[in-house]
């Protein structure tokens, strides 16, 4: 399937070819340590990102809202330290270049999909996006959306299914595994799965991550916390660190079946 999507490349790291590029950390960067304790440990599993959000947009205006400007920091200073790029979303187009220091590719979040606005400007500053499908949003409407991006002269858009809301409520979403090779059929461009926030519980990330790589991601973006019951978001859904390198060798051993590979990487210098 990789064959019909063109290739993005994101610094040294390029998406949509052989390699399944894995993107993992926490939901919110809380601390140096918990940062620093994440890119550890998904650099030493084959990781190429570290995730992390800075700007969070949470339901509820009380909850915590992320670390912001400094949050950004400390997740350059880890990623560059275990020679990982980063993934974060940015909220809005005051960030854009800010942004550009901390940020090898801009997040759009699911409730930002159709700001259009948003995409305008994320398209004009050329920085890579991650454009993550809205929950409420078909395939169609996640394609256009990727459209405006495309429109404003930035080639280096990659797709992220993080499930739909659905009538189904034992999962938080419904992950839908279609999308995947409709999106890379339709659109030519490398899609990533999540199923963190699919999932919404921890316990049904790995069938939904094997699941993924079975339908051709090019990447994956998990949600992965040294200790998940604090964490200060989306603590249910968060893989265990010490968890961690178990799931992406059972992700590996799919994607080789697959003819794909997630190589392991030597560590950065310290
Ligand atoms: C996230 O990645 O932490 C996030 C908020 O994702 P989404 O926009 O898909 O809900
Ligand atoms: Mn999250």
């Amino acid at each position: 399937m990789s064959d019909s999507v063109r290739a993005v490349q994101i610094r040294d790291c390029v998406l949509g070819g052989q390699e399944l590029v894995v993107m993992a950390g926490p939901c919110s960067i809380e601390s140096r340590a918990q940062i620093f304790q994440a890119a550890e440990v998904v650099a030493a599993s084959g990781g190429r990102f570290l995730r992390g959000g800075a700007f969070k947009v949470r339901t509820s205006p009380t909850a915590f809202q992320g670390l912001g400007w400094d949050g950004w920091k400390l997740l350059r200073e880890a990623a560059d330290a275990h020679g990982l790029l980063t993934v974060s979303e940015v909220l809005d187009e005051e960030q854009i270049e800010g942004a550009r220091r901390y940020v090898d590719v801009a997040q759009i979040g699911s409730r930002n999909m159709q700001n259009v606005p948003l995409l305008r400007a994320l398209g004009r500053s050329r920085l890579p996006v991650l454009l993550k499908r809205g929950f409420g949003c078909t395939i169609d409407e996640w394609i256009h959306a990727a459209e405006y991006v495309l429109r404003e002269g930035n080639d280096a858009v990659v797709m992220c299914e993080r499930g739909i809301r659905t009538f189904e409520t034992a999962t938080r979403f419904t992950l839908d595994v279609a999308a995947v090779p409709i999106a890379k059929a339709r659109l030519g461009l490398p899609v990533v799965v999540d199923p963190s926030h699919a999932a919404g519980k921890r316990d049904w990330v790995e069938s939904l991550t094997l699941s993924g790589v079975a339908c051709g991601a090019d990447g994956l973006l998990i949600e992965t916390h040294p200790d998940p019951a604090q964490a200060l978001s989306d603590g249910p859904q968060a893989v265990a660190l010490s968890d961690f390198p178990a799931l992406v060798a059972k992700a590996r051993r799919v994607a080789e079946a697959l003819g794909r590979a997630i190589p392991l990487r030597e560590p950065a210098a310290a």
